[in-house]
């Protein structure tokens, strides 16, 4: 598997336009309108200008809402735009699109721009839940986008998933897989259905009409775990697959709490030791880019190497190949001695079976990562913090 390297700088630029709002959704966006993008491309510069880093872009991601929603001029403009503030060579670069928004031409014009990792928005490839989640494209659509990306030349494809709708049986999600395998990605991404606060979903929810049902949800992850890697996609992460040497190195250089800058609004950057998050409202976020005042962020804090090393155990316990403390201690020049409360934590998951120590490494097992949100809130700080 690729590794990410500790000096490797991630960009993600935000996208925030939908043209509808899909029934699960929590993400910032916004409907599309000439103003709306106006305000964007131009405080987006600004946002370039102003957080210039110090060194090139080892990996592009844009996301959103739906880039895809973009004409092929804008995507051209866009691209420019992150083509100006340097990047590596050998540079990984996704964008997410949505199989409803795509054409021969956006996806020339996102290859001419050097994008080179294409992420579907497929989440499912069955007629009825495709309609439960509210998705304005259906099976068909979502099948044929697959083939006009391929067919544009794009050799890195990821198609996300989601599980858990309301109705979805073991049955159904097992034939979402094996068509998904049949189509022959190089990456899958596959998420539990969640129920944020302001989601159509949610107030089903919230009203009786629908239920969350956790061992359902178990028994989904445990399928896509056991099957995905029997059909050549190893698992590296607990809601990630790839196959061979297609991990996403983009989130490989997040999780292991390395840097990135986020531009646009809701954006999130870990940069220099400050963790931040841009404004999830145009014109919040572009008002004092436009007008030159000092910024403001959604949130902001400043970190030291023990919360990154704390954080970099939390996601790498999320990874198949778990963690290595000496690794961690000597990446953020932390004493070994200040892990002691972590190897009492580590060792107490390993007598509940939910971890295993293995060559250096801990990594959780099938129990464990089924239960990692909460092992996750269970981590001890290092002991520098607590004592
Ligand atoms: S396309 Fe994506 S960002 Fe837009 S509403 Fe649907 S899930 Fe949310």
């Amino acid at each position: 598997m690729q590794d990410s390297n500790d000096n490797e700088l991630g960009l993600y630029v935000h996208v925030p336009f939908c043209s509808t709002t899909c029934d699960f959704c929590a993400f910032y966006q916004e409907r599309p309108s000439k103003k709306g993008f106006e305000e964007y491309f131009l405080a987006l510069e600004k946002d370039f200008q102003t957080h210039l880093p110090d060194r090139a872009f080892s990996t592009v991601f844009i996301g959103g809402g739906t880039p895809g929603i973009l004409s092929d001029g804008q995507i051209d403009q866009l691209c420019a735009l992150i083509h100006a503030n340097g990047l590596k060579d050998e540079c990984e670069w996704t964008v997410e699109v949505a199989p409803n928004e795509i054409n021969p031409q956006k996806l020339e014009a996102f290859l001419r721009g050097g994008v080179n990792r294409l992420s579907l928005g497929v989440q499912t490839l069955d007629p009825v839940f495709m309609k439960e989640l509210g998705r304005k494209h259906d099976v068909e659509r979502a099948v044929k986008a697959y083939g006009e990306v391929r067919a544009a030349g794009f050799e890195n494809v990821n198609l996300d998933l989601l599980f858990g709708a309301p109705g979805q049986t073991l049955e159904n999600w097992k034939d979402d897989l094996r068509k998904v395998v049949d189509l022959g990605p190089d990456h899958v991404s596959t998420y539990c259905l969640t129920f944020e606060e302001d989601t159509a979903l949610f107030a089903k929810l919230a009203k009786g009409q629908i239920k969350i049902d956790p061992e359902r949800e178990a028994m989904f992850y445990e399928w896509a775990w056991e099957y995905l890697p029997n059909q050549g996609y190893s698992q590296y992460e607990v809601s990630n697959y790839a196959r061979d040497g297609y991990e996403c190195r983009h989130n490989l250089n997040t999780w292991g709490m390395n840097e990135w800058i986020g531009f646009g609004p809701s954006a999130s950057s870990q940069y220099n030791q400050v963790r931040r998050k841009n404004f999830s409202n145009i014109e919040q976020w572009a008002k004092p880019l436009l007008l030159e005042e000092s910024l403001e962020y959604e949130e902001y804090s400043e970190l030291d190497n023990y919360d990154l090393a704390r954080d970099a155990i939390l996601f790498g316990l999320r990874m198949n190949r778990g963690i290595n403390l000496n690794v961690i201690s000597g990446k953020f020049r932390i004493p070994p001695d200040s892990f002691e409360g972590i190897h009492e934590f580590l060792e107490l998951l390993e007598k509940e079976c939910l971890a295993v120590f293995e060559d250096h490494q801990y990594f959780l097992t099938l129990e464990g990562r089924m239960r990692c949100d909460a092992i996750a809130l269970e981590i001890p700080d290092l002991s520098s913090h607590s004592g």
